[in-house]
């Protein structure tokens, strides 16, 4: 490997702009040829790359989003789109490919290398954590935090109403960033994708509380939570509201969604160390041969995962985290 690309895929978060950055400088540190490819897949298929250099990659650690763009390529999804991918990094002598992005990210590296052995390396880049082999994930951080924010400024005023607050945080199939700033500004609820709670047990808590004139009370909704799981078309806070108001006539609610706030803003210091480990370590790995492998931090130890794995495997919500929630805001 002497000549390597770098692309952001799938959805942007918080870290990667910190993780080029480490590409690009530890590729430059052993000798590489370092590419920059524009928009995700796109940037391959229609030849849309530059040579980077450490100072293209100045004054950007501190930087959300991603100074190379991203998108969602469909023509990567067919196999005649990644011949042409292949074709256009042949042409410039690319023999090696750092993905910064999410599982479907991963799932095109992985047929990349795995057609036509261009070894490819994985970095974790999204907000929602669950990916498998990894503690963390760039962005997580970042947008629980700004979460934590939003839901304390929520929380003054639901403390002066006697009012009922659900907030919806982003989480399309996993609740961590629920979980994480729920916890963080003791919700009285967290409704997350992996939790089947009905509403009927909301209700009945609900109750409970009034009786012991717990008047605040704040719920936290990711954003893919179902109530009724057999009906998917149903979820996220305003289906909660809706469903709740139905069911208790006269209770005043307040539906907030956070939203792309979330994604967005200058990455924590967590999120711009574990970009700048694991952009240090993508390259390392490449260097070694240690090929198609999503690169991890676990106990504090770096961690590869082939990407066939990364694709098929999600992280495990720790159960005692669901104790917690519950314990602690009785
Ligand atoms: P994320 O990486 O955040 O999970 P997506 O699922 O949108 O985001 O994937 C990002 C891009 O990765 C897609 O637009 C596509 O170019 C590529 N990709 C995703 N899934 C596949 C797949 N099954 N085969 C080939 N390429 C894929």
């Amino acid at each position: 490997v002497n000549k390597i690309g770098v692309l952001t895929s799938g959805g942007d978060s918080p870290g990667m702009n910190a993780a080029i950055r480490a590409v690009v400088r530890t590729g430059i540190y052993y000798g590489l040829e370092v590419f920059g490819i524009m928009r995700g897949y796109s940037g391959i298929i229609e030849d849309d790359m530059f040579q980077m250099s450490s100072r293209s990659v100045a004054n950007i650690i501190q930087r959300g989003g991603t100074i190379l763009k991203t998108a969602r390529c469909k023509e990567f999804y067919n196999e005649e789109g990644r011949k042409k991918a292949f074709a256009n990094l042949q042409k410039r002598g690319i023999n090696g490919l750092v993905v910064i992005g999410g599982d479907g990210s991963f799932t095109g590296a992985y047929k990349l290398s795995k057609e036509f052995g261009i070894p490819c390396i994985g970095i974790p880049g999204t907000i929602d954590k669950d990916l498998y082999g990894t503690d963390f994930t760039l962005g997580f951080d970042t947008a629980a935090n700004t979460a934590v924010q939003s839901i304390d400024k929520i929380r003054d005023t639901a403390d002066s109403h006697d009012r009922l607050f659900i907030v919806e945080v982003m989480g399309r199939h996993a609740g961590y960033i629920a979980l994480h700033s729920g916890i963080a500004t003791g919700a009285e609820h967290i409704l997350m994708p992996e939790v089947n709670t009905t509403i009927e047990e909301i209700i009945s808590s609900l109750s409970e509380q009034e009786k012991r004139k717990k008047l605040v009370n704040l719920v936290i909704v990711a954003e893919g939570y179902m109530p009724d799981p057999s009906n998917p078309k149903i979820k996220g806070a305003n289906e909660v509201a809706r469903l709740l108001e139905e069911r208790l006539k006269g209770l005043e609610i307040r539906v907030t969604i956070l939203g792309h706030i979330q994604r967005g803003g200058p990455p924590s210091c967590i999120d711009r160390l574990i970009a700048s480990r694991m952009g240090y370590h993508a390259v390392e790995s490449l260097l070694e041969g240690r090929y198609n492998v999503m690169v991890g931090i676990l106990n504090n130890n770096m961690h590869y995962t082939p990407l066939e794995i990364a694709i098929r495997e999600k992280q495990k919500m720790g159960e005692d985290w669901l104790d917690i929630v519950k314990i602690l805001a009785s």
